[in-house]
């Protein structure tokens, strides 16, 4: 029989090392918001894996959409011939996706696919190469998005140069000691020292931070954002891979910070775990690139377009919107709960239930406490939990728990997370 330790060992054997590895347990099933691991061992999920699983491990209608899809067709590549599931996803995507003006969708496979393809739109549509991406930023391991990245360890360190051409400005962070009007300086700095802003393409954001630490964009630095784009005849991107399909509370996070992006990024939750990410946006930015400069050989999968197809239909009918403000609630009442009795859970932020708590030591915002952050993932998967870290300083503990989670569940973890510090403080 299969055990942790055996196929941990040959993982080691047969897979390289820059695999990255939270956990060593490797799963056998799971249902909503719980795993089974290979020893009959139950986790209760609060990872999603990582940020995929917003209707749950193995809906029961975005599985019963994906059989009867089966059933059908899996694969004729979309550009020889083409299929309704496609077409009606797009659709969906034209209406959710924020943004008064009309708009066209492309499907791609993974997030950084998708981040490839939005910045080679904005790039043909504005005739620019130039690209501005914020510290703390995470869009993918391919070169270009490792490029947009602000994290060189563990990302890039040891594989040389990235592509050139993009700018990084500050993300805005106030804990971290940088303002809106500091961000906005950062852009101004680097029109005046790096690059003209008419060889500027597109600027590039995440809503929310994900691996950066779940750093919330303030509405009004997304207003001068904004209106800087414009100013400069700039594309504003919205990196919503991590905070998109609902997870937020809005089915995309950009609807509750003002303004409206050119061009949005998805990928993750929207399938319920099956691999579909897309671009959408301007329908005269999207139809710049010509006819075969678009696409791939999987790109759009029916499999995962009708699971997509599912997942929004189950955000509709299950009022999943409502439930991700809910579980935020709950969740972060629970953490400052437990930060009433420790002060090293500093700051307690979330948009909907993109939730995150930042741990310094002794609360001294000077003092980002990686190793406690790590202690307490560690221990929470020993008392049954798992968790997730980020953060630039890898020092905050993330929440990314499907919507459809139990009250009772979310009420175990969090007392779970409360003995995790008592026992370490
Ligand atoms: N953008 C963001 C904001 C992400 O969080 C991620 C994945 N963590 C990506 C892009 C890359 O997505 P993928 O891993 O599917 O390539």
């Amino acid at each position: 029989m299969n055990t942790n330790q055996s196929l941990q060992q040959r993982r080691m054997a047969a897979i390289p090392r820059g695999v990255g590895q939270i956990h060593q347990i490797y799963a056998e099933r799971a249902e909503n918001a719980t795993v089974w691991d290979v020893e009959g061992r139950e986790y209760l999920d609060f990872a999603g894996g990582i940020a995929v699983l917003n209707t749950g491990h193995l809906h029961p209608k975005v599985m019963a959409a994906v059989q009867e899809q089966l059933a059908k067709l899996t694969h004729t590549c979309f550009h020889v011939f083409g299929y309704e599931p496609y077409v009606a996803l797009a659709e969906k995507l034209n209406q959710l996706v924020p943004g008064s003006f009309e708009k066209k969708t492309l499907l791609v496979t993974t997030g950084a696919e998708a981040v490839e393809n939005a910045i080679k739109i904005a790039r043909a549509a504005t005739g620019r190469n130039g690209v501005i991406a914020f510290t703390g930023a995470y869009h993918g391991r391919t070169q270009y998005t490792l490029s947009l990245t602000g994290k060189v360890v563990p990302y890039s360190a040891g594989m040389g140069l990235m592509p050139g051409g993009v700018l990084r400005a500050q993300y805005p962070n106030e804990i971290h000691g940088v303002s809106t009007d500091e961000a906005i300086a950062s852009i101004e700095r680097i029109f005046k020292n790096d690059a003209a802003p008419s060889d500027i393409a597109a600027i590039i954001l995440e809503p929310v931070q994900g691996e950066g630490g779940f750093n919330v964009a303030p509405k009004d630095f997304m207003a001068r954002l904004r209106a800087l784009c414009d100013q400069h005849g700039i594309l504003l991107i919205a990196d919503e891979v991590q905070t998109g399909a609902g997870r937020t509370g809005t089915f995309f996070a950009m609807e509750q910070l003002g303004v409206a992006a050119d061009l949005t990024t998805f990928a993750k939750s929207i399938a319920g775990g099956f691999p579909l990410a897309g671009v959408a946006g301007r329908a005269d930015v999207m139809d710049a690139v010509a006819p075969g400069g678009l696409g791939g050989t999987y790109a759009g999968s029916p499999v995962s377009c009708a699971a997509a197809l599912a997942v929004i239909e189950a955000f509709e009918s299950e009022k999943l919107l409502d439930r991700a403000k809910s579980v935020g609630e709950i969740l972060t009442v629970g953490l400052r709960r437990i930060g009433e009795r420790h002060n090293s859970l500093v700051d307690v932020r979330n948009l909907g239930a993109m939730v995150a708590v930042e741990l310094f030591e002794g609360g001294d915002v000077n003092k980002p406490a990686a190793e406690l952050t790590g202690k307490v993932v560690a221990k929470a998967r020993e008392k049954g939990l798992i968790l997730l870290s980020c953060g630039t300083y890898y020092n905050v503990l993330r929440i990314l728990v499907p919507l459809t989670v139990s009250d009772a569940d979310l009420e175990r973890g969090l007392a779970i997370i409360g003995e995790c510090f008592d026992e370490l403080a």
